[in-house]
């Protein structure tokens, strides 16, 4: 068997939708391409908008299209404490603090400019008086937040690879002080998902171009703790006929419908695979 070990990591917070089921079926076969293993993580660190019912109908869906995993599923809801060790090694490092501002705080404050990602944090609670911060701490929730400036001069010049952008400097600068651990939430999508990679050996990361601007966070969090850096595959993101995105947030149609009406997930698996979407797939309002 190969060493290549690649993943599908979606997060059960709504149903897979055609998207999903091209990003699985590209890195369910790179590994099995090359005799490697490919496995399934769910990701459900987020308690308020994980719902079982869509792990069930992930695992339905997957089989569905015939991609078969190695292994036992992981679920992040699992491994709390690896990534609470991993973010207690950043607050040795001097590089997380507590940061207590809502979102509507955020949103409001003039001075947010905007990243790939959206509003960056304009640093409010980064250089908050020692004793205030320690009163704030035990009186108030918090999430904790990564001091960006610190953190990429701590770690140097850095770069990654991507099959189709090839070498890659890492610029996490622009995204700012990106959270670790939510106030919701015991850790964030970039802290959780950097271990996770790591812990499991996964070489190859596969996923939509959509997450290209996160991996320059997870390049600086593997540098930081010490952690391999996989190779990359960002692939485009599948469009409908009209060019358009097919995503959930788009009204993309979920795969269980599909699955529901009696379509053949091997047929659109392959459909997909050729870069076509079949025909008979239900609108998306539906
Ligand atoms: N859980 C993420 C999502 O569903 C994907 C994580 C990843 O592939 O890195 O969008």
């Amino acid at each position: 068997m190969s060493h290549v070990i690649s993943r599908f990591a979606p997060s059960p917070t709504g149903a897979l939708h055609l998207g999903h089921a091209f990003s699985a079926i590209r890195a369910h076969d790179l590994a099995r391409a090359a005799g490697g293993r490919f496995l399934l993580r769910i990701e459900d660190i987020d308690p308020g908008r994980t719902r079982e019912e869509h792990v069930a109908g992930i695992l339905e869906d997957l089989a569905w299209l015939g991609l078969r995993w190695d292994g036992d599923v992981v679920r992040q809801s699992a491994r709390l404490g690896l990534y609470a060790d991993a973010l207690d090694r950043l607050k040795a490092m001097g590089l997380a603090y507590p940061c207590f501002c809502t979102r509507a705080e955020i949103a409001a404050s003039a001075a947010a400019p905007h990243g790939p990602a959206g509003a960056v944090y304009p640093g409010t609670c980064r250089h908050l008086d020692p004793q205030v911060r320690a009163a704030r701490m035990v009186a108030e929730p918090h999430a904790w937040r990564i001091d960006m400036a610190a953190a990429i001069a701590r770690a140097g010049p850095l770069d990654w690879t991507d099959e189709t952008a090839g070498t890659v400097p890492a610029a996490p600068g622009e995204q700012g002080d990106v959270v670790l651990a939510r106030k919701d939430a015991p850790v964030s999508y970039h802290l959780a998902v950097t271990v996770d990679d790591a812990a499991q050996g996964v070489t190859d990361v596969v996923r939509g171009e959509d997450l290209f601007a996160a991996t320059h966070v997870h390049r600086l969090l593997q540098a930081l703790l010490g952690l391999p850096t996989p190779f990359y595959h960002h692939h485009p993101l599948l469009t409908g006929p009209d060019g358009k995105r097919l995503a959930k947030r788009d009204g993309a149609p979920a795969l269980a419908l599909m699955r529901q009406r009696g379509m053949d997930g091997h047929a659109l698996a392959a459909s997909l695979r050729a870069g076509a979407i079949p025909a008979g797939i239900p609108p998306a309002s539906a």
